[in-house]
């Protein structure tokens, strides 16, 4: 694929490497006041200059990125041909079900944890940003475990001010990093607080499954969590996060495979299908691919932009066709399984 450029960014919300946290904030009309906190995330590339800054004010952050320079992945397409492409595909299914208000179009029933984000009525609890995975579709800035972001503590105590705030009208929360698991301390914390708060919350964890053997997953089971999703694309499907997966049958109520369709995967994916058909796994979801400043410089082809304004964000293209193929392949194969394309819903969009 050719690498064109991307022209610099013309908006106002454009920001670049190197400028200060507050003008940036000021461009953006935030403003950086006593009790608040700005945090930056630069990323630096060579084929991308990009700047995250987030304005934390207890319970909000508003996050934004500029980038600019040539990338690999060509942003020409138009997301009214994806979403042709989709219908299309998913005019050969019968199976179908649509699920309202939000997101998810799926084989079968969706479990718990899928049925309340449908239902608008969970937050997402990221306890961190370490990771013991280095995905190249990773669309989160990640960093390794000696590299203490004491940022982490900020918004864990943010995270639970805003539960506070919204628990009369939450069903459930969902625990991810990074790897939750490298922080089972700090998640064992914050999910006993909330529980007390509230006793009827479903807890749902995603986990790369490097660390999740049996010790860990009698931890969380002992925190009364019912759901789990394996993110096995982090190991390419293979090794022992998988029969971490298949202990973990014995363990959840609820077992999910949660992963994002990287066209690159799709064959280590198939592959791995009678495998999880064998595990008893509930459900695969397939997510579209996000590109961000964290991945783009790792992925090629061709992206389109979604959204608009302060909701724009990209993806790339072939992804969700994946989604709909690995959804025929099952259909045809008859695992019992349902696969859930949890990318439907976003932007209005089916
Ligand atoms: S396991 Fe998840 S957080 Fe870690 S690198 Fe992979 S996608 Fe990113």
């Amino acid at each position: 694929m050719a690498r064109v450029p991307v022209p610099e960014a013309a908006s106002p919300l454009s920001v670049h490497t190197g400028q200060s946290i507050e003008s940036a904030l000021a461009v953006w009309g935030l403003a950086q006041t006593s009790g608040q906190k700005a945090v930056a995330r630069r990323v630096r590339r060579p084929c991308v200059r990009s700047i995250q800054v987030g304005a934390h004010s207890g319970n909000v952050c508003q996050t934004k990125t500029a980038w600019s320079g040539a990338l690999p992945v060509n942003f020409d397409r138009q997301q009214s041909d994806v979403l042709d492409e989709i219908r299309r595909l998913q005019s050969r299914l019968r199976v179908l079900q649509f699920h309202h208000p939000h997101q998810a179009v799926s084989t079968g029933p969706l479990v718990p944890g899928c049925e309340i984000c449908v239902r608008r009525g969970y937050m997402s609890f990221q306890l961190g940003f370490a990771c013991n995975a280095q995905c190249p579709f990773c669309f989160v800035e990640t960093h390794s475990l000696d590299t203490p972001d004491e940022d982490e503590r900020y918004h864990q105590s943010a995270l639970l001010k805003q539960f506070h705030r919204r628990k009369d009208a939450l069903e459930g929360v969902s625990l991810s990093g990074g790897e939750p698991l490298l922080y089972l301390a700090e998640l064992q914390a914050c999910v006993s607080e909330m529980r007390a708060a509230k006793p009827d919350l479903h807890f749902w964890v995603y986990t790369n499954g490097i660390l999740a053997d049996e010790e860990h997953l009698r931890a969380l089971q002992a925190l009364g969590i019912q759901e789990i999703r394996f993110n096995l694309a982090a190991t390419n499907f293979r090794g022992k996060a998988v029969s971490n997966l298949v202990k973990a049958r014995e363990i959840f109520k609820y077992l999910v495979v949660e992963i994002p369709s990287y066209p690159k995967q799709k064959g280590a994916l198939l592959a791995c299908l009678p495998l999880l058909e064998d595990a008893g796994i509930d459900q695969l979801s397939l997510q579209e691919l996000l590109v961000t400043p964290a991945n783009v410089h790792r992925l090629d082809g061709e992206g389109y932009q979604a959204g608009m304004l302060f909701s724009k964000k990209h993806f790339l293209c072939g992804s969700r066709r994946m989604t709909y193929e690995v959804m025929q392949h099952c259909a045809e194969e008859g695992y019992s399984f349902t696969v859930n394309d949890c990318s439907a819903g976003r932007f209005g969009r089916t």
